[in-house]
Parts: structure tokens; sequence; C-alpha cells
């Protein structure tokens, strides 16, 4: 059946992290976790998204909890690590998902703009792959997704910012895997680059737009893609799915890009 997803069990026994699991990708990716046997920590700074995600998970029969987690405290990063500890004896997957994706032209820029973008993208992956690294590499291991963006990869303008903060996640996740890898620390670290997804990061980007112009932008991100249409959040959850289990044993440090073509071009 199109689209179906079949509980195989593939985390099984896994303990996962999310950020920014109360929507969107992080929200999909959560839900695909626990339907193939994980134990799932959400985190976000949105808590009702967040409790009412866990009840919809515990209904399901799922072992999940919600905390939560502003990504650039690293206080926040070592309490939540620390209540996942606490509650299930380890940690491993961590999902960095959490991140902003402000427009603003260079030259209307302010620092603080700038700042902030690179905070909650660049910052808050580093000291979650930090606190995570930690507490995985005396364990069995584990497996660390970073989210960039294809604006990791290509320009964008009024995107300065982003793309900044999305680049540099693309090379912090290769080099992270390099020294994880050359310490013995059994943990791979991959990062994952999205074309345009619906999600309520892209669709408040069309709420600015006035109604008559709205149709002509959607219509000319879609064609952008080379498929023709925007991705799904749960398209991105499966990738990250195939990162975090054992069938990615073999891969750390590499990019894995799903955008319809986007970067084809
Ligand atoms: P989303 O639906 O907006 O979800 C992101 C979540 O992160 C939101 O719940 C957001 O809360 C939260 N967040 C924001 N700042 C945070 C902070 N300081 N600490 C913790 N959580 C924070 O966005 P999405 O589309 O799922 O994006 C997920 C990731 O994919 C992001 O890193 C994004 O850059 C990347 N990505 C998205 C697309 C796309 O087209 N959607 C494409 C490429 C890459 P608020 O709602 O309160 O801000």
């Amino acid at each position: 059946m199109a689209g179906a997803q079949q509980n195989t069990g593939r985390l099984q026994g896994k303990v996962a992290l999310l950020t920014g699991a109360a929507s969107g990708i992080g929200k999909a990716t959560a839900l695909r976790f626990a339907e193939e046997g994980a134990k799932v920590a959400l985190s976000d700074i949105e808590p009702e998204k967040g409790a009412a995600l866990v009840a919809e998970m515990t209904a399901a029969g799922h072992d999940a909890f919600y905390q939560d987690l502003d990504v650039t405290n690293p206080q926040e990063w070592q309490q939540v690590v620390d209540a996942v500890s606490h509650r299930w004896g380890k940690l491993d997957i961590l999902v960095n998902s959490a991140g902003i994706g402000r427009a603003k032209g260079l030259l209307d820029m302010t620092y603080d703009f700038w700042q902030n973008t690179m905070r909650i993208n660049m910052d808050g992956t580093f000291l979650g792959t930090q606190a995570a690294v930690d507490r995985m590499k005396d364990g069995d291991g584990g497996s660390i997704i970073n989210i960039s963006s294809v604006l990791g990869i290509s320009g964008m303008t009024n995107l300065t910012a982003y793309c900044a903060s999305k680049g540099a996640v693309r090379l912090f996740s290769k080099a992270a895997a390099i020294e994880c890898a050359e310490k013995g620390y059994k943990v791979r670290v991959n990062s994952v680059h999205p074309g345009y997804i619906e999600t309520p990061m892209v669709m408040r980007r069309f709420d600015k737009i006035a109604t008559n112009d709205r149709e002509a932008e959607e219509t000319r991100l879609k064609q952008s893609h080379p498929l023709g249409r925007l991705g799904k959040a749960t398209e991105i959850a499966d990738m990250i799915l195939y990162l975090a289990s054992d069938e990615a044993a073999f891969v750390t440090g590499a990019e894995f890009v799903i955008d319809g073509g986007y970067l084809a071009r």
C-alpha cells in the first residue's frame, strides 16, 4: 500500500533523543522511531505541543517523554541527557533537528539576527553532539544525525545566515565523525540535507505572503525541485531512521541529500 509504514523493529531496544521534536521533521522522526521500537525522548521549546505528542505516542503504546530544551543552553543539554540516562540507562541515538530558517537581506541583517541563527542552528548542534558523544563513547556507541539542508551545500539570496549555519553543520559533522572514529568512540555522525519540506517552518514563509502572490510563490518553490513538489517530513524521517539503525553501521562522516532533485541542476 503506497505510503504505509511497516514496523519491522529496526530500532528495537534503542534509546533516542530528538531536538525540535514537537514539530515538522523532528516530530515525524520521533513517531517513526517509536513505530520501529525505540524509546524516545522528545525535546523542544514547545511544552504544549511536546506534551500532546507524548500523549499520542503513549496512547499508541510507545515509551516516550518530553522535556524542555533550548539547544543553545549547555545546562539544559546536561539535564536532558541526564534525564534520558536516568530513565533508560543509556543513549543510542541523537537527532539534532531544532532550527530556525528566517530570511533577511545581507545589508538589513543585524549582528543579533546573525548570531541568533548561528547559535540555534550551529552552536545547538555542537552542544548536543558534545553531550551525546560524552555519554555514548564508553558504552555500545551510538549514532548522531544532524539536520543540515540543501542550503548547507548551495547558497540562496536573503539566507546568508541560514546557509552559513547549515554549511557549518555539514562540515562539523564530518570532522566530528572522523574524530570519534579515530579516538575509538564507536559513535557515527552524519548530516541530512533536505530540500524544501512541508513543515511549519516552510508554511510560515507562505503565511507572510499576500494571498494573490502566495500561489505563484508556492509554484515557484515546487518547481525548484525537478520532482515538482515539496518533500514530506516522513520522507526525511525515513532517511534519519536508516542512519539511526544498525543498517548504517559502516556509514559515518557522510551527507545525505533528500531533495527531489533540487541540487542536481
Ligand atoms: P519546524 O517545524 O519549525 O520545527 C523546528 C522546531 O525547533 C520547532 O518546534 C521550533 O520551535 C524548535 N526550535 C526553535 N528554536 C529552538 C531552540 N533554541 N531550542 C530548541 N528548539 C528550538 O522546522 P522543520 O522544518 O521541522 O525543521 C527541522 C530542521 O530541518 C531544522 O534544522 C531546519 O533548518 C531543517 N530543514 C528544514 C527544511 C524544510 O524545508 N522544512 C529544509 C531543510 C532543512 P518554534 O516553533 O517555537 O520556533
